[in-house]
């Protein structure tokens, strides 16, 4: 497909007025494609060669709207940190419309598209920094396995936008199944609006469980409830297991279908720190990276209690007790896969713990000790592990080795079988937040090559590109906690 043959349908936009605001975006005057994304442009059926095709950048900047766009500023609510607030909405970015490809359907949003309704005191903007962040970690998350929504292009400007400083204003545009957040089935249940909440839920199941199709609304609600939460452990596993810290969990910032949305100041632990927190405007840890799978529940209730206008209480609670079994499940399964077991035992669980606790302790660096013990063999000394652990905690290595060993001789575990398995399992390459800064430092001064680079490593983070080995490394001591601003 060209992008001249584009055409987007609107169904969000059409539900009514009850769901939002429809606005034109807010063009800048002198937008600048900075990347189209390849794997992307896959996605939605879109011919590789129109990567360099210069509409992007007035398509990308709202100065253009695709064939078929109706733009929506959403509406929505949601809890922040715990509290209610009723005047959220897309503030700064609008709904295009959807785009059929391959049987799927693509929503893409605009984010940084201006001021809306639902702009609060905000401008309405997003910054060159925020949309590099949230650009890359669509990627890195997609290429971990990790359902997330993920961006089509990044154009800049030279539009200036306070920030803690000065910065210049860009905008990318967000594909994702749906953008329907958990905050949108508050916002009508808070407001009394059942008749549009009954429509939500409809829409919902109807793009995503079909086959709910002829149940009445309470039917409905119940089997969305079942299906968020099992997306949503299934994702929250997927993060604890790459070591990923969302950084802004709240319910405007969930997903109905479970995809890692909105991207502020997250982070990926370097070393292995449950008590993480990537958000320095956190200030209690809400939202640290060990809290996160009971923060997730937490969400769950608030969605649970906005479809209680049509689910009884016995059966919302029914529904969200099956939570935790499944995000224990789904994480042990990936853990397994990160240890190279190939069957499941009892003990696993306390293997996989006493391991944790040994790389919390000694400050041992999450990802390369995974990577380094895919390459471990019994009957070879550990060097390469105790690299990465500090002499004080070698015997306690060994220890842990020890009972590895005898698990590994119980399933025959085949040394070279396990290393390959491993290796798939166990990334060389994460969004390490020094890594995200530099490249980002770079845009800024106008050079796009680091953005590139890390965007491929990103996007095949199992395999060895031997020739960026230093893209790989741990942070130097200065690049471990930089403080990452919630500002964006
Ligand atoms: P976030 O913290 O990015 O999830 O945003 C929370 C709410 O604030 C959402 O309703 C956003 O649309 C809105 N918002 C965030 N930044 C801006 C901005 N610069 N201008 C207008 N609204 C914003
Ligand atoms: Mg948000």
């Amino acid at each position: 497909m060209k992008l001249s043959d584009i055409s987007l349908s609107h169904h969000y936009a059409d539900l009514g007025d009850a769901f939002g605001t429809p606005i034109a975006p807010t063009p800048f005057a002198h937008p600048q494609l900075l990347h189209a994304n390849p794997a992307v442009l896959r996605l939605l059926g879109i011919d590789a060669g129109e990567a360099a095709n210069p509409a992007w950048a007035q398509l990308g900047s709202g100065a253009r709207l695709f064939t078929g766009s109706k733009p929506l500023a959403m509406k929505y609510t949601g809890h922040q940190f715990g509290v209610y607030n009723p005047d959220l909405g897309d503030g700064r970015a609008l709904l295009l419309g959807e785009l059929e490809s391959d049987g799927e359907t693509w929503e893409l949003h605009l984010k940084g598209a201006g001021k809306t309704p639902y702009s609060r005191f905000g401008d309405g903007r997003a910054v060159l920094r925020s949309t590099i962040r949230e650009y890359l970690a669509g990627e890195a998350l997609h290429g971990l396995g990790i359902p997330t929504t993920r961006a089509l292009c990044i154009v800049g400007s030279d539009e200036p936008v306070t920030r803690e400083k000065i910065e210049t204003g860009a905008m990318l545009i967000r594909v994702a199944r749906t953008h329907i957040r958990f905050g949108h089935f508050e916002y009508f249940f808070y407001t009394h609006q059942l008749e549009a909440l009954r429509k939500l839920i409809a829409f919902t199941c109807a793009r995503f469980l079909p086959e709910s199709k002829d149940l009445d609304a309470a039917a409905q609600a119940e089997a969305l409830l079942r299906f968020t939460i099992r997306k949503t452990a299934q994702m929250v596993a997927g993060w604890q297991a790459v070591g990923f810290a969302h950084g802004v969990m709240n319910t405007d910032n969930m997903s109905i279908i479970g995809d890692t949305f909105d991207y502020g100041p997250y982070g990926f632990l370097d070393d292995y720190e449950p008590e993480f927190i990537c958000n320095h405007s956190d200030h209690t840890g809400r939202y640290a990276f060990e809290q996160q799978p009971g923060v997730a529940l937490w969400n769950l209730n608030a969605l649970a209690h906005a479809l209680s206008a049509f689910v009884e209480t016995e059966a919302l609670r029914d529904c969200l007790e099956e939570f935790q079994p499944q995000l224990i499940d789904a994480y042990a399964e990936r853990m397994r896969a990160k240890l190279g077991l190939a069957t499941g035992e009892d003990g696993d669980r306390k293997l996989c713990a006493d391991l944790l606790a040994l790389l919390a302790d000694g400050h041992v660096d999450y990802t390369l000790f995974f990577r380094a013990l895919a390459h471990y063999r019994s009957e070879r000394p550990p060097a390469a592990l105790r690299e990465l652990v500090p002499a004080s905690h070698w015997e306690a290595l060994d220890h842990w080795l020890d009972h590895y060993d005898q698990r590994l001789a119980r399933e025959n575990s085949d040394s070279r079988v396990r290393n390959r398995a491993m290796l798939g399992a166990n990334p060389k390459f994460i969004l390490r937040n020094y890594l995200a800064q530099r490249v980002i430092e770079a845009a800024e001064r106008g050079d796009y090559q680091p953005l590139h680079t890390i965007l491929a490593l990103l996007q095949a983070p199992y395999d060895e590109h031997p020739e960026h080995e230093p893209w790989a490394a741990a942070p130097p001591e200065s690049g471990k906690h930089l403080p990452i601003s919630c500002s964006s």
